[in-house]
């Protein structure tokens, strides 16, 4: 297992529809195990396989319990059966630092999957974890939260002693945000070719 490189808003294949996966093998078993142990490194709530540059349709969710080893769910060619209900929320992404956003998503889901047996799988989730399934899936036809947040609730979440969330909001528009991820990009990948 190894950590991967989480692609940032900014990058290509982000923004592209990824294929459905059509056998499961040793690579892909390997993709899994590494999206597993960059999720619960970052540590995130969900990761999508186009996140660490792999165009296909495979998504890890963590299910965090005081106490209790997260739970971890593999979901190979995932899709939304059914929804029920809409609830504004919160949102953010590791391809997208410190980015915030409230977004309108189902209350409930109803997903259907293969597991990496290449068994099917049906999961029902409410609340964050319904959101988490609509975020991790709208990753894999390219879609960021930001494509969806309401306007004017895109902030960068700035640490801050003084607030009890630990943080505070500086609210801006989609196409600041996105210019300044764009430019930490350029900045990484130009440090990258540096370091060759
Ligand atoms: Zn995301």
């Amino acid at each position: 297992m190894a950590l991967r490189r989480i692609l940032i808003c900014g990058e290509p294949e982000l923004r592209k529809k990824s294929r459905k996966i059509k056998n499961i093998d040793g690579t892909l078993i390997e993709l899994l195990d590494d999206m597993v142990e960059t999720m619960l490194d970052a540590p995130g709530v969900g990761l999508a396989a186009p996140q660490v540059g792999e165009n296909l349709r495979a998504v890890v969710l963590a299910e965090y319990e005081e106490g209790e080893e997260p739970r971890v769910h593999e979901c190979i060619n995932p899709r939304i059966v059914e929804t029920e209900g809409e609830v504004e929320g919160g949102e953010g992404c590791l391809s997208l630092p410190t980015l915030h956003g409230v977004v309108l998503r189902p209350e409930r889901v109803v997903v259907e999957a293969f597991d990496r047996e290449g068994e099917p799988i049906q999961m029902e989730a409410h609340g964050l974890m319904a959101r988490a399934f609509c975020h991790e899936i709208d990753h894999l036809n390219g879609k960021l939260f930001i494509d969806r947040a309401l306007p004017d609730s895109i902030a960068w979440m700035i640490p801050d002693e003084d607030d009890e969330r630990g943080y505070h909001l500086h609210y801006i528009s989609k196409a600041d945000a996105e210019d300044t991820l764009r430019r930490m990009v350029e900045k990484r990948l130009a440090e990258a070719e540096r370091d060759g």
